[in-house]
């Protein structure tokens, strides 16, 4: 038979996504236990803290890409993986439904993928609360292709703003960056646009250093939210240093493809209706649930109160339904939407997968020993016996696994300017602070949490690149 063939002894394990959760279990997970099959539309791993970065070049986005074929590639036991999105999971029958929805179609675009086990890493798109316009107009910042095209849309504002007898007020447009949303992916954005001007484009494209300019809007009081409040306001003083605009209580309602209108609170206290015009529109207000994950709630009874994703229970095995597990943003367990508590999930799975794995093992010699037991004469009972016992003892010691609990190490944010802010847990207590000792620390926190040497290496050479020859503004 073909090596790669299905072990029928074997349970079918299947995974769903290449991100941070299932990554981390993939890394982790004895291969040799199961038949693993691993289903994402993206066939590399992506280190998203740094994405912000490859919106303007000082990071060129393959540094941060990992391939899922050479991370399978180094498992003990064959991995299968398959280009293609779950479109459906039906839980009662214990099917994925896959649809391969990349450019290149072959005769079969669509398959059924029966599972035992089944665990859910697909993360979130991106919020949009239903505002009109957003999904025609805005840019998202997710994926590489975002990044990518944030990219392009930069430069081929800064060239149309120079277009020939181009009017002053359409170059304040064009030249007008405006992003939504000041969690941390909106104010690391805005801080790396804003250092892509200082540092190389207004010295490349000089008549555009007047007009150039970054506002970030927030609907509530303040941004970063999840920091501290020493932070927030460090964050705030620094972009007004910076000439970043912080528009906070400004919530956007609708979009055009020139301008956004946001409701704003007059210094009265009475509300209005503003309009902002824009050349680039970012769009970062967080996470919403995927279709093919919100179906699956749909299907099970334990879920009908669920809203932000699959609620899962300490072991991350999904409320109302047996043998499926989730991780990461999908997944609803009290902890925050981030790459830190994905990958301690994903390495928590990998651990009880393990630990079942070897406690099945255990059951099954046991079940053989006990039959021989039963046949065996009365001196050989005896050893036998005490074979059993010392299965008995390691069940024991195998299945001390406990529930999962989340240790966190604490929250980082780039501000541009080389400052960064961090939260950071130190014993028991917590250390907050500001700047650019905390940059520093910042990149060689992310620099270290690259996922290979490769990676790492990759990542300096984008640095020391920018630094020595500036980024490049050329649009591809
Ligand atoms: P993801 O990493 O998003 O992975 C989901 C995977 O599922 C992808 O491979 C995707 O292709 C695949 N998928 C999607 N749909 C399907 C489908 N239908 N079927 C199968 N597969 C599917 N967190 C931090 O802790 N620190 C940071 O500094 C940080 N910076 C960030 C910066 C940016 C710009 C962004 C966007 C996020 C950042 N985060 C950070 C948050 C972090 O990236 C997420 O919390 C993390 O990626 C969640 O991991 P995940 O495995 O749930 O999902
Ligand atoms: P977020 O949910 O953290 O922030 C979104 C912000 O958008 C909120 O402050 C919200 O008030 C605002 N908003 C929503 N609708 C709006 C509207 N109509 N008009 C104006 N403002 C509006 O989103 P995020 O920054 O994309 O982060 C998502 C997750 O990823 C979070 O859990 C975050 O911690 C994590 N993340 C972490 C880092 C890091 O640690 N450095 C970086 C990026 C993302």
């Amino acid at each position: 038979p073909d090596q790669t063939d299905p072990d029928p002894s074997k349970k079918n394990l299947v995974i769903l996504g290449t991100g941070w959760g299932t990554v981390s279990l993939l890394k982790k997970l004895d291969t040799e236990n199961y038949n693993v099959v691993v289903v994402s539309p993206r066939n590399y791993f992506l280190f998203t803290p740094l994405l912000p970065s490859c919106t303007v070049g000082t990071i060129e986005h393959r540094s941060i890409m990992e391939p899922i074929r050479n991370i399978l590639r180094h498992k003990k036991a064959n991995v299968k993986y398959y280009e293609a999105e779950a479109t459906k999971i039906d839980y009662e029958k214990r099917i994925v439904y896959a649809k391969d929805e990349s450019e290149i179609k072959g005769d079969v675009m669509e398959t059924e993928i029966p599972f035992d086990m089944l665990v859910i890493g697909v993360g979130a798109e991106n919020a949009t609360f239903g505002i009109p316009g957003v999904r025609e107009h805005a840019c998202f910042l997710k994926e590489v292709n975002d990044a990518q095209k944030i990219r392009k849309q930069i430069m081929d504002c800064v060239e149309t703003a120079s277009f020939k007898d181009q009017s002053p007020d359409e170059i304040r447009r064009l030249l007008h960056m405006v992003v939504v949303g000041g969690g941390p992916t909106g104010v690391e954005f805005a801080g790396e646009l804003q250092d892509f001007f200082m540092e190389d484009l207004q010295k490349w494209v000089p008549s555009i250093k007047d007009s150039f300019h970054v506002t970030l809007v927030e609907a509530l009081p303040n941004v970063l939210p999840m920091f501290s409040k020493q932070l927030i306001e460090y964050t705030e003083s620094s972009f007004k240093e910076e000439h970043i605009e912080i528009r906070t209580k400004t919530m956007v309602k609708n979009v055009t493809d020139k301008y956004i209108e946001a409701e704003i609170q007059k210094p009265d206290g009475s509300k209005g209706i503003e309009k902002i015009p824009y050349g680039l529109l970012v769009w970062a207000t967080g996470n919403a649930v995927r279709p093919v994950v919100k179906d699956l709630m749909s299907q099970i009874p334990a879920q009908a109160k669920a809203r932000r994703g699959l609620e899962v229970n300490e072991y991350m095995v999904v409320n109302g339904a047996e043998n499926i597990w989730a991780v990461g943003d999908c997944a609803v367990a009290n902890y925050a939407p981030t790459a830190q508590v994905a990958a301690q999930e994903g390495a928590f799975l990998a651990r009880l997968f393990n630990t079942m794995a070897k406690t099945d093992a255990i059951e099954a010699e046991m079940r053989e020993l006990s039959a021989k037991q039963a046949n065996a004469k009365p001196d050989e009972r005896k050893v036998i016996l005490e074979e059993i016992n010392e299965r008995q003892r390691q069940l024991r010691r195998v299945k001390q696994i406990g529930a999962f609990s989340y240790s966190h190490q604490g929250s980082l944010a780039y501000i541009g300017a080389e400052k960064a802010v961090a939260d950071v847990s130190w014993f028991s207590g917590n250390i907050a602070s500001g700047g650019t000792m905390t940059y520093l620390f910042w990149k060689s926190a992310y620099l270290s949490m690259c996922f290979s040497t490769r990676n790492r290496i990759l990542v300096c050479f984008d640095w020391v690149k920018a630094k020595f020859f500036g980024r490049d503004v050329s649009r591809e």
